[in-house]
């Protein structure tokens, strides 16, 4: 668990960047995207 290197989902609006982020855990692999996307931080990972 902990931070790691970000990634996004195509369909968000924001990037994710921790392993514990159930959002981000849940987002579907084919909507799935290295990078930020140029997106601010999810709500959940900034409090991981
Ligand atoms: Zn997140």
């Amino acid at each position: 668990m902990g931070k790691t290197s970000p990634w996004h989902s195509i369909l968000s609006n924001v990037h994710h960047n921790n392993t514990s982020c159930n959002t981000g855990n849940n987002i579907e692999r084919e909507n799935r995207r290295s990078g930020t996307g140029g997106k601010p931080l999810c709500a959940e990972c900034a409090r991981l």
